[in-house]
């Protein structure tokens, strides 16, 4: 399921492609049942504007301008925003959502399976608020973090992944984060020391911009992370120990058995 780093991929393919062009018609795909989408007066909204901007918190993005409308997006478990060129191809499988901007250049957002989303709003702000999401993880302050993960009654997996507190981290890159930092995913949070949670946020923020900087491409991602070892069974790429797959705070969380306390 897509995060903060593939989000950002999607929001920058959106920003080098797809500003400073009037849109003529945005419209629904064919099979739309399981997904939120806006409503006629929504897609009319974005006839004869632009976007001139992108931004994203957390797993959102958006587009849009100044004075809005925006379009937020949300991936939800297999979404992608593509630009393309209607010359060139057409629009892929599983379109729910398509602008047609002036010239040939097209953006889709294509969803095989449920949960993503596309809605109209007036501006960025407002929905995240309205959402309730909290910081996104790129944005918290070390003394946030701090306070928020580190006070959290629950476990450190579950507290990295609550969206209200932070937002942008899911399963996968919640693994990476406590496999880096050596603590064991089913740890309460608020046991760990302060030493463990200042150097937490260190990890999170170098992994996530690294995998950002490489566009979410995970072939370069060094090979002494998890995430080219996530199988039950497997040799950790640090140490000794071997991958363990469990269940906490209702997902599948990947560790090692030896070198995360
Ligand atoms: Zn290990």
């Amino acid at each position: 399921m897509p995060e903060l780093p593939e989000a950002e991929a999607n929001r920058r393919r959106v920003a080098e492609q797809c500003l400073n062009r009037t849109i003529e018609e945005a419209t629904l795909g064919k099979d739309i049942s399981y997904i939120e989408l806006p409503g006629d007066n929504e897609l009319g909204r974005l006839a004869g504007r632009q976007f001139t901007q992108t931004h994203r918190h957390g797993k959102l993005i958006f587009a849009g301008s100044q004075t809005g409308p925006w379009i937020c997006v949300h991936l939800g478990m297999t979404g992608k925003l593509l630009p393309f060129d209607a010359d060139e191809r057409d629009a892929p499988d599983y379109t729910k959502f398509l602008i047609r901007f002036e010239g040939t250049r097209r953006l889709a957002y294509r969803c095989p399976r449920k949960l993503g989303w596309v809605r109209v709003v007036d501006s960025p702000g407002e929905e995240i608020e309205r959402i309730g999401f909290g910081p996104d993880a790129l944005d918290m302050s070390r003394e946030d973090f701090l306070n928020v993960i580190g006070g959290t009654n629950g476990t450190i997996k579950g507290a990295l992944m609550a969206q209200h507190k932070l937002a942008g981290i899911g399963n996968l890159w919640s693994d990476e984060i406590l496999f880096q930092t050596g603590v064991a995913p089913d740890r309460t949070a608020s046991d760990l020391s302060g030493k463990t949670i200042g150097d937490m946020y260190a990890d999170m923020r170098r992994i996530l911009t690294r995998v950002c900087e490489v566009n979410a491409d995970y072939d370069d991602l060094p090979r002494s992370w998890l995430i080219g070892s996530r199988e039950d069974g497997a040799k950790c790429p640090r140490c000794d120990g071997t991958i363990r797959k469990s269940k906490v705070a209702g997902r599948s969380a990947h560790a090692c058995d030896r070198h995360q306390t």
